[in-house]
């Protein structure tokens, strides 16, 4: 008797899918019993023989030094019967590959490389041993919005300067939707907004996890004439603020001052 091998079966989910979960249907190897000839795998009108070797079972004591090991019968190959003359339909293997489809639930939360287990959907066993188990290993699509790391999203959020300058408020997008988020005034490139239970359910947790908005200014590209002369204008009144207009850009001149040694 022989327990049959382990399946492994990769599915794509989206992110979406990951955190809601889905009930999803899964094509798998499956086998079934070969009719014409009633799953003996013996041509119709034969039978098989029961293995002399093995005497049925499909294993044998085999003698290594003072240790009895059991092995595989090597005449009858596990099965234990002889099929002299084999069916032509399955080659003397009572089954046939046949595709299964096979419903399979994803769990809400869960993340790339994770695996569900179904069991008894592997290969079958030989002999009448237990089937094997079939595997559902979890690849993660990549998002065109969102990263997740473990239960927690982290987006990019692009700004305007002069959104970023001003203040005001802005919509995010979340999984399941908008949220709005009050930029503060100054608000620099690199500040980072956590949206509390914004995240990802996980499998075993009681909580979601957070989303992070990251948020970067962005340079206005593409100005036309008046644009260019408004913000020169801007510039050289910004100049005359000097450095207080400048939140890092201060502290900088005195670094670099300190480093050529002036
Ligand atoms: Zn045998
Ligand atoms: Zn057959």
């Amino acid at each position: 008797m022989f327990r049959g091998g382990d399946l492994s079966y990769a599915m794509e989910v989206t992110l979406e899918e990951a955190a809601a979960g889905k009930d999803a249907q899964i094509r798998i190897p499956g086998w079934e019993e070969c009719e014409p000839c009633d799953g003996t795998g013996a041509k119709k009108g034969t039978s098989a023989k029961t293995c002399g070797t093995c005497q049925g079972s499909g294993t044998v004591q085999m003698r290594q030094g003072f240790f009895s090991v059991q092995q595989t019968c090597p005449h009858c190959r596990g099965s234990g019967k002889i099929i002299s003359d084999p069916c032509p339909t399955c080659s003397g293997q009572g089954k046939l590959k046949k595709q299964k489809t096979l419903e399979v639930k994803i769990p809400a939360g869960i993340d790339d490389g994770m695996r569900i287990r179904s069991t008894g959907n592997g290969e079958p066993g030989t002999n009448g041993g237990p089937p094997g188990d079939l595997y559902i290993e979890i690849r993660l699509k990549k998002h065109e919005i969102f990263e997740r790391d473990g239960d927690d999203l982290h987006c990019a959020v692009p700004i305007s300067f002069s959104k970023a300058a001003l203040g005001g408020e802005i919509d995010v997008p979340t999984l399941n939707g908008k949220a709005a988020i009050d930029i503060p005034e100054g608000t620099q490139t690199g500040k980072q907004f956590r949206l509390r239970g914004k995240g990802i359910k996980g499998v075993r947790a009681s909580y979601p996890g957070d989303l992070y908005c990251h948020i970067t200014v962005e340079t206005p590209v593409k100005l036309t004439e008046h644009q260019r002369k408004l913000l020169k204008e801007f510039d050289e009144s910004l100049q005359k603020g000097g450095a207080k207009h400048m939140p890092t850009g201060n502290g900088w001149t005195d670094k670099l001052k300190g480093f050529f040694g002036a």
